[in-house]
């Protein structure tokens, strides 16, 4: 009898906490349409909801460049994510989810955040791109997305193997597993 009723309640359990999952998903859906996704009309929006989950007030601006995809960097005392257009919609366009953008931008402001944007060039290591993906996972958490949500982004916006610049899929993936577990919806 004990057995059954902790069977009962861990379904129960279960049922609410995906119904709790499927109801913040749903907000984030309001939030941000799907169909016509534009990063560029969107950017200035999903940043000031990230700093609204992290409860911050910080000035970045968000700027289309010609840069190879995003970067996180201080001009004359100014914190700026400078993107390429094309780089960042064709990202939209295949993983057709807003999260990628989302990741995108808490990524960059997580180097921001952490001083990497001030670090000397030489000291940027791959070890600092593993700390903004954390911090990423962390705050996609606390947006709402699933862990599933927050995996698939990565796989996206991530290279497969190691580069001179970044880790690897795999490496990326476990650090931003790493920010969404210590993080709470
Ligand atoms: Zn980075």
């Amino acid at each position: 009898m004990k057995q059954l009723l902790l069977i009962s309640l861990l379904t129960l359990y279960a049922f609410v906490a995906r119904s709790q999952q499927l109801a913040s998903s749903e907000t984030q859906n309001e939030l941000l349409p799907v169909t016509g996704f534009d990063f560029s009309a969107n950017a200035e929006k999903i940043t000031a909801d990230i700093l609204q989950v992290l409860g911050l007030q910080a000035d970045f601006r968000i700027k289309a460049a010609r840069v190879p995809n995003v970067e996180a960097v201080v001009r004359r005392g100014h914190r700026f994510i400078r993107y390429n257009p094309a780089f960042v919609n064709d990202l939209n366009k295949r993983s057709r989810d807003r999260w990628c953008s989302v990741f995108i931008l808490a990524h960059e402001i997580g180097h921001h955040l952490s001083g990497h944007t001030v670090m000397r060039r030489k000291d940027r290591t791959h070890a600092i791109e593993l700390d903004a993906d954390e911090f990423a996972g962390f705050v996609m958490r606390r947006m709402g997305a699933t862990l599933e949500q927050a995996r698939l982004a990565v796989m996206y916006v991530a290279n497969p193997v190691t580069t001179r610049t970044h880790p690897g899929t795999a490496d990326r993936m476990l650090a931003v597993e790493k920010g969404w577990n210590k993080s709470m919806p």
